[in-house]
């Protein structure tokens, strides 16, 4: 096989273990020597835009603590007339924990939703859950975590432009 690589006397394994081995080495050398961008600043670049913020192992083992809800709307008592009051922003805190919370991307809206719940009454029915969901830190991770903006806007707003033109 002739090629402009100097390897035209190999041929089957030979060639392809020389080709295996020469781009081995390139990729090594290209890491040594390139700049490689970390590797946060590499997850946001690529997930920013979903609405994914990056966790840190130990916030990854307390959402573990979040997931515990049997949907038994015992923390729903007492939340109706906030519930109206919210105009459609807080759907009931059983709805925070069983859904909204769990998709990051949704983190905004279930931050809006806990904000119609005093800190106080966070704590306070704890003790009434029988799954002990920590509502005060289920909500103080999602406000931590929610996305600047919902995702798809940026998006939906280059699109717009465009065909504005
Ligand atoms: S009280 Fe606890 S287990 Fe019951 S719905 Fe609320 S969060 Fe879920």
């Amino acid at each position: 096989m002739e090629s402009d690589r100097g390897v035209g006397v190999l041929s089957g394994r030979a060639l392809a273990a020389w080709l295996l081995g020469t781009s081995l080495v390139r990729v090594i050398l290209r890491l040594l020597f390139t700049k490689q961008a970390p590797g946060l600043a590499k997850f946001r670049e690529n997930y920013d835009a979903d609405g994914l913020a990056p966790v840190t192992e130990d916030e990854r083992e307390t959402m573990t603590q979040y997931s515990g809800c049997i949907a038994c709307g015992r923390c729903d008592v007492g939340e109706s007339a906030r519930i109206a009051e919210s105009d459609g922003q807080y759907p009931g805190l059983m709805q925070l924990v069983l859904a909204s919370t769990r998709s990051m991307p949704d983190y905004d809206a279930a931050a809006r939703g806990f904000s119609f719940v005093p800190e106080d009454v966070l704590r306070s029915k704890v003790a009434r859950c029988p799954a002990r969901i920590p509502f005060a830190e289920l909500a103080a991770f999602v406000r931590a975590k929610a996305p600047a903006e919902p995702p798809g806007i940026a998006a939906i707003e280059e699109a717009t432009e465009k065909q504005a033109f």
